[in-house]
């Protein structure tokens, strides 16, 4: 039974949405000094006359898209990249005003309401959505002209009508009532690639593309054709405006392009020691016992687990970050619990903060590192994080 004082200070959920709760387990911090850091160093490989839109899909590579929204665009990008018209409202509804593009395709009509309601921006990937969406909008009496982004494929095989095809497509969407052509782009598929073939086949295919519409006398505003990858790799693909994710969150999307820029991850993720116990030597640990304990050692159990988005592929093989040293973790990771051999900090106490991923003290642990084990890239690993941990901005 709680006392009536104990019931006084039980907290709601929303309550919770304090750093001070926020705290208590497991978190992930989003560094906002780091982010906009990033979004500069961007900006000063551009030309003036280049804008920069930051890919905020996937709640930011999850790092929480309405946050990462306002500080990008204070900090000199001027454009915003979503993936779903949901994305886009949720930036709306948190009063982001700057220019939304969803890089999706979209073609029902609750979509398009909503695109025009919101005031976002589709990508057309084909005639036949053009058509949809001219139909949808006269069948609204929608009264102006809607933005809309023209979307090629030069070589990725995915969203978009075929290079070959751009000046009737474009010749299409131009005539089409209740549309304007905002811009032309298409996407790279391997200019992480040091072998720069396909990529530099995908750009003479944009080019020729570019030449098509040009000849029938369309003018398109804007043209964008770069990812992170092709931004860092060639200037000459950098056209009106490029598209940046990784980067922005302080990612390199290869190694060989480490050096053009210099970038500080944004994401730390943090945990506490939930408690701290002896085990002796040839003790099983965790489920399915696939570590016994060689000696004798000290154990910590940390608060966060694969339900956290911990993979649970990094069992017995990941590293974390305690007073600055590397501690491994021992066993198999479970739901919402991991342990670490902790022999080496024999003073370790409850409650002590553990970074699995960022820096303490100089040392630091990467989505790079963990994607390198796993045999993925630092991509899926930023965005594998769960909403069970809260997203903490530290200014
Ligand atoms: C996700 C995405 C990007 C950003 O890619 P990064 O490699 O993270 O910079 C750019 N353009 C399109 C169409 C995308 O889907």
């Amino acid at each position: 039974m709680l006392s009536g004082e104990q019931i006084q200070s039980i907290v709601t959920s929303q309550q919770c949405d304090t750093y001070a709760w926020y705290s208590q387990r497991a978190w992930v911090e989003i560094d906002l000094a780091a982010l906009s850091h990033n979004v500069r160093q961007l900006r000063q490989l551009l030309s003036d006359k280049t804008q920069l839109m930051a890919v905020v899909k996937a709640d930011a590579y999850g790092h929480g898209a309405v946050t990462v929204a306002k500080t990008v665009i204070e900090s000199g990008a001027s454009w915003l990249g979503v993936a779903t018209v949901p994305e886009g409202i949720q930036l709306r509804e948190a009063g982001v005003t700057a220019p939304i593009l969803i890089l999706g395709a979209t073609q029902t009509r609750e979509q398009i309401h909503a695109i025009a309601h919101w005031k976002l921006q589709p990508t057309l990937c084909s005639p036949k959505q053009a058509l949809v969406f001219s139909n949808t909008l006269e069948a609204m009496n929608f009264d102006v002209a809607l933005p809309v982004h023209i979307k090629l494929d030069t070589g990725m095989s995915r969203l978009g009508t075929d290079w070959r095809q751009a000046g009737e497509f474009v010749q299409l969407v131009e005539r089409l009532p209740h549309l304007r052509i905002a811009s032309l782009y298409s996407h790279l598929a391997t200019a992480d690639s040091p072998d720069q073939t396909v990529m530099n086949l995908q750009h003479r295919h944009f080019e020729e593309a570019i030449q098509q519409v040009k000849i029938l006398g369309i003018e398109v505003p804007c043209l964008h054709f770069a990812n992170t990858a092709g931004t860092l790799t060639n200037p000459a693909l950098h056209y009106d405006m490029v598209r940046v994710g990784l980067a922005v969150y302080g990612y390199y999307p290869a190694e060989h392009l480490r050096h053009r820029i210099n970038l500080k991850p944004v994401m730390q993720v943090k945990a506490r020691v939930t408690q701290v116990k002896n085990i002796a030597a040839g003790t099983g640990i965790s489920y399915g016992h696939r570590y016994i304990a060689p000696n004798n050692i000290r154990l910590a159990v940390v608060g966060i687990g694969y339900a956290d988005g911990i993979p649970r592929h990094l069992s017995n093989k990941m590293q974390v970050l305690i007073r600055g040293k590397r501690i491994p973790q021992i066993g198999t990771i479970t739901m919402d619990q991991i342990m670490l051999d902790v022999s080496n900090i024999p003073d370790i106490q409850e409650g002590e903060v553990v970074t699995l991923l960022g820096t303490d003290q100089g040392e630091q642990i990467t989505a790079d590192d963990w994607a390198n084990e796993l045999g993925t890239i630092p991509w899926e690993i930023l965005c594998s994080f769960k909403h069970r941990l809260p997203r903490v901005a530290l200014e």
